[in-house]
């Protein structure tokens, strides 16, 4: 039977594992679907798949693209598209930049609360790959200015706190033009991981569908069992297609483990029930 986990994260975005060991780990936890989904890069896959070929795992190339909607930073994971699709990896390419200034404004922030170093320390975590707030929050932590990465962003990093920079991400048009250009499907990452009232929630599922999103996660490392429910419902509502993923970023930074999702409810139609030989897998 396949077993299915469409987000997850290596160190070539803010994942703690290189992408061959978070194959490894994913198949040996018993993925026999796997995408590996780094925020704004694809440079993960090529070792990935390399992995994925020798361990019998079917990779598909996957990238979660940072997205401002409305003011609120939103995600939106890319699937099966072609990963060498020259606007797509210039968008990309665009968007690590934008990190990078954006990095430079956190650290500036950080420093008026007197927390020096900060851009060399993040940068230190990122290893030379795309930076973002994960990367900052583990320098925080190893400073004992915080004692977990997610009391970094209660106290440091969230939204409205005192490192928080805004920042203008990719419009959710262009972020599905992308995937789309590439032949890709887009699918919503987390709907309830975005500080959303229900009625802006909606509106997200509608211009997300009327862009020609495809699908939305249903199953996710950090979704409550009503959260679950609540997206399905949505995908009954909307019509959107389900996914599922860990959103593993690594051995104990995470809510689960690369592979272990809830199963889909049987009454929806998965994101894979049109990709060659998995038709009728769930
Ligand atoms: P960035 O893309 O730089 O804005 O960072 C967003 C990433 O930070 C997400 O993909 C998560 O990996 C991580 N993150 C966001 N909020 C939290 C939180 N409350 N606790 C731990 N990690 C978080
Ligand atoms: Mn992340
Ligand atoms: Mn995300
Ligand atoms: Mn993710």
């Amino acid at each position: 039977m396949a077993s299915f986990d469409l987000h997850c994260h290596s160190n070539i975005s803010d994942g703690l594992l290189p992408p061959q060991e978070v194959v490894r780990r994913a198949a040996a936890n018993g993925v026999t679907v796997l995408a590996l989904t780094d925020h704004d890069d694809v440079a993960g896959l090529s070792a990935a798949r390399t992995e994925a070929e020798a361990l019998g795992v079917r990779l598909i190339n996957g990238v979660e693209i940072s997205v401002t909607w409305r003011s609120h930073q939103i995600h939106i994971v890319g699937l099966g598209f072609d990963c060498d699709n020259p606007v797509l990896v210039q968008a990309l390419q665009a968007m690590r930049a934008g990190r990078y200034a954006r990095a430079e404004r956190i650290a500036a922030e950080l420093e008026l609360r007197g927390i020096r170093g900060a851009l060399q320390g993040a940068a230190r975590y990122a290893g030379g790959s795309i930076i973002g707030r994960t990367h900052f929050a583990r320098f925080l932590v190893e400073q004992g200015i915080a004692k977990d990465v997610h009391a970094v962003f209660d106290h440091y990093l969230g939204y409205g706190k005192p490192g928080y920079v805004p920042h203008q991400w990719a419009s959710l048009a262009d972020a599905l033009a992308w995937i789309h250009g590439a032949q890709g499907v887009a699918v919503l990452a987390h709907p309830f991981r975005y500080r959303l009232s229900s009625n802006e929630r909606s509106r997200l599922y509608q211009d997300f569908k009327a862009l020609g999103g495809a699908g939305i996660e249903v199953c996710y490392g950090s979704a409550s069992l009503d959260e679950r429910r609540d997206a399905a419902q949505a995908a009954r509502r909307h019509g959107f297609l389900a996914s599922c993923g860990s959103d593993f970023h690594g051995p104990g930074e995470s809510a689960v483990d690369v592979g272990c999702v809830a199963p889909l409810p049987p009454d929806l139609t998965p994101i894979w029930h049109n990709w060659p030989g998995l038709q009728g897998a769930n």
